[in-house]
C-alpha cells in the first residue's frame, strides 16, 4: 500500500484505520447452558418458580454492597417504582439533567410528578451540583443524577445538598454498572439505585432493570410494586399496591448470573482502556475527554466521550467528523441531538393522562452546557470497542490524527 492509500480517508475509498471489530454481548457456551438448562426445566417464571431470579438479585446485591436488589423489566421501570416507593405526591418536582436518555425525566412525568432540568457540569456532562441550589423549591422532594456514561456524579456535593434541603436520591445508574466512587459501586450513594439490562448496557439480558438499596421500606415497597402489589406473604389475588406485574423471567436470570461473572474483568479493561485513550488524546489539538476529576474513582466508560473542536479540524462539522471516524471504523455516534426539555412531549405538554401542573412551560428552559455538548461539541465512542486491545485503542487515536491531517491538507 502506497502513502496516499494510507492517507486516503475511509469515507472516500482509504484503507479503515481500525482492523478490529468488537461484537456485543460477549458469551460462550457457559451462557448457552444455564439458558437450555432452565428451558429444559420448564421452571421459566412465576408463580412456579423465581428461585433463579431471587439467586440474581442476591448476587448483585453482593457484587454492589447493598443490602437488597429487585430486578424488573427494564431499567424505565426500576426508575419509576424506587420514585414511587419514596413516597412523592401529584405536582413534586424533581431535579433531572437534561444530557440523558428520555427515561430518566419520562419516568417523573409517569408519576405526576414534575421534571425540573438543572444543567451539567462542561467538564463531566454530569448534573452540576453548583446549580442545583438555585432550582429547589418549596415542591422539590428528589434529585435523580445520573452517572451519565458510567462516570461517577459528584456525589459528596449532591448528597450534602439532599441532607440540607431534605430531599430524596436516586440514582440513575443505567450506564454504571460495576463503576465507582471513592472505593464504593455506584448505585450505593443514594435511596435507591437504579440499573438497566437493555441490550447495549455493560451487563445485559436484552431487556431488564434493577433498583438496589439498603432501606428495607423502599425495598417492600418496591418488591410489592413489581409483583402486581402482593405482598410477600399474603394470598394470590390479595393486591396492596397499584403495581402491575413487572418481574422478569428465569431465562433472563439466569443470563444476568453468567454475564455478572465477566462484568469486573470488562470494567477493569474499559477503566484502563479509557485512561489510556485520554493519554492519547492529550497529543491531538481539539479532542479533550471528559474530566474524571480528582475524586478515585473507577469510570465503566459505558461511553467514551470526548468534546470536538472544529477549529482544529478546518472547521469540519461534528457531524461529517462522526462519519468520518465512522468509517475509519471506530464504533461512534454524536449522541444526543437536543437536552431533554427540547423534546417535544416537553415543549408542546404532550402529558396525556398525567397530572401536571399547568404552569409548567418547558419553552422556557435553557441549559447552554447541554445544548453546546447536543449541538456541535460531544462525541460518543461505545463500551464495546472500549473492550478492545491496547492496539485497537490506538488505531482509534490515529484515526482521528489521521482525519485531522486529510482535512488540514484539503
Ligand atoms: C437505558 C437507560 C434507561 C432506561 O433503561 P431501559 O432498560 O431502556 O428502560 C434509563 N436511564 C438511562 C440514562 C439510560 O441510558
Amino acid at each position: 500500500m502506497n502513502t496516499n492509500q494510507m492517507e486516503q480517508l475511509a469515507i472516500r475509498g482509504g484503507e479503515k484505520t481500525v482492523k478490529a471489530t468488537f461484537p456485543w454481548p460477549i458469551y460462550d457456551e457457559t451462557e448457552v447452558e444455564a439458558v437450555a438448562n432452565v428451558v429444559r426445566s420448564g421452571q421459566w417464571g412465576n408463580p412456579d418458580c423465581a428461585d433463579l431470579v431471587a439467586r440474581f438479585e442476591e448476587q448483585f446485591a453482593a457484587y454492589c454492597g447493598s443490602k437488597y436488589a429487585i430486578t424488573c423489566v427494564n431499567g424505565s421501570v426500576s426508575l419509576r417504582m424506587a420514585l414511587m416507593a419514596c413516597g412523592l405526591r401529584p405536582g413534586d418536582e424533581v431535579i433531572v439533567p437534561p444530557y440523558t436518555f428520555i427515561a430518566t425525566a419520562s419516568v417523573v412525568l409517569e408519576i405526576n410528578c414534575v421534571p425540573v432540568f438543572v444543567d451539567i457540569d462542561p467538564q463531566t456532562y454530569n448534573l452540576d451540583p453548583s446549580k442545583i441550589e438555585a432550582a429547589i423549591t418549596s415542591r422539590t422532594k428528589a434529585i435523580v443524577p445520573v452517572h451519565f456514561a458510567g462516570l461517577a456524579c459528584d456525589m459528596d456535593a449532591i448528597l450534602d445538598i439532599a441532607r440540607r434541603y431534605n430531599l430524596r436520591v436516586i440514582e440513575d445508574a443505567a450506564h454504571a454498572h460495576g463503576a465507582e466512587y471513592n472505593g464504593r459501586k455506584l448505585g450505593t450513594f443514594g435511596d435507591a439505585g437504579s440499573f438497566s439490562f437493555q441490550s447495549s448496557k455493560n451487563l445485559t439480558s436484552g431487556e431488564g432493570g434493577i433498583v438496589i438499596t439498603d432501606s428495607d421500606e423502599l425495598y417492600e415497597t418496591i418488591n410489592s410494586l413489581r409483583n402486581v402489589g402482593r405482598l410477600p406473604h399474603g394470598q394470590w389475588y390479595d393486591h396492596f399496591n397499584p403495581g402491575c406485574n413487572y418481574r422478569i423471567t428465569q431465562l433472563q436470570a439466569v443470563l444476568l448470573s453468567e454475564q455478572l461473572k465477566r462484568l469486573d474483568e470488562q470494567t477493569r479493561v474499559r477503566d484502563e482502556n479509557g485512561l489510556y485513550l485520554n493519554s492519547l488524546l492529550a497529543t491531538i489539538a481539539g479532542v479533550v475527554p471528559l474530566s474524571r476529576g480528582d475524586v478515585a474513582m473507577r469510570h465503566c466508560y459505558h461511553l467514551y466521550i470526548f468534546k470536538y473542536d472544529k477549529a482544529a479540524f478546518a472547521n469540519l462539522p461534528r457531524k461529517t467528523f462522526v462519519e468520518m471516524l465512522s468509517a475509519e471504523g471506530v464504533p461512534c455516534s454524536a449522541g444526543y441531538p437536543h437536552p431533554l426539555y427540547k423534546q417535544p412531549v416537553f415543549q408542546q405538554k404532550n402529558f396525556m393522562c398525567y397530572a401536571i401542573p399547568d404552569s409548567v412551560d418547558y419553552t422556557q428552559v435553557s441549559c447552554p452546557e447541554a445544548e453546546r455538548a447536543c449541538a456541535h461539541e460531544a462525541v460518543w465512542i461505545f463500551q464495546h470497542a472500549m473492550l478492545g486491545t491496547k492496539a485497537d485503542i490506538e488505531s482509534f487515536a490515529q484515526a482521528i490524527r489521521k482525519i485531522q491531517l486529510a482535512v488540514a491538507r484539503e
